[in-house]
């Protein structure tokens, strides 16, 4: 596995005023893992779907020399293509001695979807609670290093932070979860939810660098990217934009013939239990949850069904309105 230590994303007429990105990244990553190996033995655990930030995150840690291990959440609506490429990657890291963990979900997307009988929405995406931020035993109490960036902004330039608290309340407002790129991520934060603590040494982090990193570093990406591809992770992802999620389904249509499979069935099911339902098929149904208007529900009925949800389990008529 190739380390380059030199590398250079400073233009020559640019004030040498701090450390080139990566260097700070790797300083940040050796600072803590003193406090990373007070909290677990095997130092820090990288969540990573492989896909370009979380590639670069993972090549830092191996050039900054920490302990660290690698854990992979499976989702089972990731791209075919990033899945063969991380389970590559997994083996070459194991092959060096690098210790590395496929966490499998409990409950697959499909079987949550006829569970709670109507899809994840942009402000209630319950999937990702079972799919991504499931804690499993391989976990341990290690600090989490995760790629998630800031958005690029120029309010990111002005709040260069180093300790944020990750955003909770009664009402989730504002509520990031682990995973998310968002303007208000730090490079260390705590959870007091979750109880655990967080390094995001990416967080400053645009764009550009991540993919100059990559060049610079010889760092082998997915191939989706060169197929244009933005971002990569679950197919159809609601917080994705409609535009990319129809392309999604176009690249990967045997998800899409299962979404509409699923939203039929949920029909049927909701009619058995005597809900009413706004679309008359599953596709009709797949149509208005693609569209940006199924991100336009009210944000305080979603909440009051995702509240009534994870209060009991169950739902009411509010959800009639999917
Ligand atoms: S589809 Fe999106 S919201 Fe759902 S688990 Fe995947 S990333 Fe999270």
């Amino acid at each position: 596995m190739e380390y380059q230590l030199e590398l250079s994303f400073q233009q020559p007429d640019q004030p040498a005023i701090r450390g080139q990105p990566d260097d700070e990244a790797i300083r940040m990553i050796r600072e803590f893992e003193p406090l990373a190996l007070r909290n677990d033995p095997r130092g820090y655990c990288v969540c990573t779907s492989e896909g370009k930030d979380s590639r670069v995150l993972g090549h830092l840690m191996r050039r900054a020399g920490v302990r660290h291990f690698y854990l992979h959440s499976i989702t089972g609506i990731d791209p075919p293509e990033l899945v063969y490429f991380q389970r590559r990657n997994f083996q070459m890291y194991q092959d060096v001695g690098l210790t590395a963990y496929d966490v499998m979900y409990k409950n697959s997307i499909w079987r949550l979807m006829l569970q709670k009988k109507f899809p994840p929405l942009r402000r209630m995406r319950w999937c990702c609670a079972h799919l991504k931020e499931r804690r499993s035993e391989e976990y341990g109490s290690a600090i989490l290093a995760l790629g998630v960036r800031k958005y690029e902004s120029t309010r990111r330039a002005k709040s260069r932070d180093e300790l944020k608290i990750a955003a909770h309340g009664p009402n989730r407002q504002g509520h990031i979860m682990a995973w998310d790129n968002h303007e208000n991520r730090g490079t260390f934060e705590t959870c007091y939810a979750q109880a655990e603590k967080r390094v995001n040494p990416l967080a400053h982090w645009p764009d550009s660098y991540i993919w100059d990193y990559s060049r610079e570093a010889g760092l082998e990406q997915c191939g989706l990217y060169g197929e244009g591809f933005r971002r990569l992770g679950c197919i159809g992802c609601p917080m994705a934009r409609e535009e990319e999620r129809r392309r999604e389904f176009d690249r990967w249509p045997k998800f899409r013939e299962q979404w509409i499979r699923i939203f039929d069935w949920v029909i049927r099911l909701r009619i058995e239990e005597g809900r009413s339902n706004q679309h008359a098929s599953g596709r009709e149904w797949f149509d208005w949850w693609l569209s940006d208007r199924a991100r336009e529900t009210p944000a305080d009925e979603n909440q009051t069904i995702l509240d009534n949800y994870e209060k009991g389990g169950t739902t009411t008529n509010e959800h009639d309105t999917f």
